[in-house]
């Protein structure tokens, strides 16, 4: 099967959700516990919903699928999947190995392990593979590679498979945030990755309607250390979510497709204003990694970032945009606008945002699936004097 047919059919096959409905969509199933005849007898493998539940468990067959990995894990949030990788594989005294410009909320739960358990971050400018060769020698307990890319927001690229064959090389788990790209535009465990992460709140659910994430990997080792921490914590998905996000799934090729389009569209446009001192998109040839992200992407997804030549105009700027609206998060089928430095990243230092280039005039954009026609018209409205 292709990617279209899976995203509509695995997990979702009539008659064999073992419960014998015919339904041609899973069920919410709400109940939070499973009845049983026998003692020792489970009739449909179902015990405790936060164990596993038979909404989730459809969730978690797709999300494998899309992913081409064996196993798939739903989660509460983006946070919560990568809470629980934390959790299952990092102890006092190792290093995790990180991109230094990773999501603020990731930064966020890896300085706090790193304060609470003396875990040590070893944070690199991964677009050169060199310094992750350079952090693997100069670390010895190393717990994780952890890497995001594009990154956010500055769209920064690693390169996936020389990682994923460095880390091999010294059997180090890496795991690969995919949240920008989704699965229809990358998929990590294809190029060797051992763990794709997932913020299923942005594109996977795509409707600006769920908060959710996902692990999944073919590693069954991993896969069991991750399932037992998603019932001991209790981090997994609601059924309620599960289905949601199932629903949401579905039309998720399409949606890149116009996603990636308008963002094209978009950043060409805005290329061309002079109020603007640059414009970062990887579909762009002037964004510095774009021959390699034609090259290794399947497409450069639907976020442009552009640096303003002054923080006033990109203040007036965001919050005159009508169609766009002045909101953190991204991924969804409207369009979204913020300022990294005051919004999303406020929670980073001053130091570590100006390290990693974050100024005030720099201004995020989560081109929705709207009118491109449209979209151009607000900017243009925004811009003016
Ligand atoms: C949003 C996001 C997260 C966190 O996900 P939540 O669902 O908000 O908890 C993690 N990684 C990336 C790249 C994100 O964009």
């Amino acid at each position: 099967m292709r990617f279209a047919t899976k995203s509509i059919h695995v997990g979702e096959i009539p008659g064999e959700d073992g419960h014998g409905s015919m339904d041609v969509v899973v069920p919410i199933h709400l109940a939070s516990t499973f009845a049983r005849n026998k003692i020792e007898e489970l009739p449909y493998g179902y015990e405790y919903s936060r164990t596993e539940n038979p909404t989730r468990r459809a969730l978690e067959a797709k999300l494998a699928a899309l992913e081409g990995g064996k196993y798939g894990l739903a989660f509460s949030s983006g946070m919560s999947s990568i809470s629980s990788v934390l959790m299952s594989f990092v102890k006092p005294g190792e290093t995790i190995i990180a991109f230094d410009d990773l999501y603020s909320g990731t930064k966020r739960i890896m300085n706090y392990f790193s304060n609470t358990y003396g875990i040590n971050i070893d944070y690199i400018d991964a677009r050169v593979t060199e310094n992750v060769l350079k952090a693997v020698k100069r670390n010895d307990r190393i717990s994780l590679i952890w890497m995001e890319t594009p990154t956010n927001p500055l769209l920064k690229i690693c390169d996936i498979k020389a990682i994923a064959e460095l880390s091999k090389s010294v059997s180090i788990p890496f795991v690969v945030d995919n949240t920008f790209l989704s699965p229809v535009f990358q998929n990590p465990l294809e190029k060797g990755a051992d763990i794709v992460v997932h913020s299923t709140t942005k594109y996977i659910n795509g409707h600006s309607d769920s908060v959710g994430g996902a692990l999944i990997t073919s590693n069954e080792e991993y896969y069991e250390k991750l399932k037992y921490i998603q019932n001991a914590a209790g981090t997994g998905l609601s059924p309620f979510d599960s289905y949601m996000v199932l629903r949401g799934i579905k039309t998720l090729h399409l949606r890149m497709q116009k996603h990636q389009e308008n963002a094209l569209a978009l950043s060409q446009y805005l290329a061309s204003r002079n109020e603007i001192r640059k414009v970062y998109y990887p579909g762009l040839p002037c964004h510095s990694q774009h021959t390699f992200a034609k090259e290794n992407m399947k497409g450069y997804g639907g976020i442009v970032t552009v640096d303003f030549t002054n923080s006033g105009t990109a203040r007036k700027f965001v919050e005159r945009l009508k169609l766009f609206h002045l909101a953190e998060s991204l991924g969804g089928v409207e369009s979204l606008v913020e300022i990294p430095s005051l919004m999303t990243h406020s929670s980073i230092s001053v130091k570590e945002r100006d390290l990693a280039g974050i100024r005030d005039s720099l201004v995020r954009l989560s081109v929705g699936i709207e009118d491109p026609i449209d979209l151009i018209a607000d900017v243009e409205q925004a811009l003016e004097e």
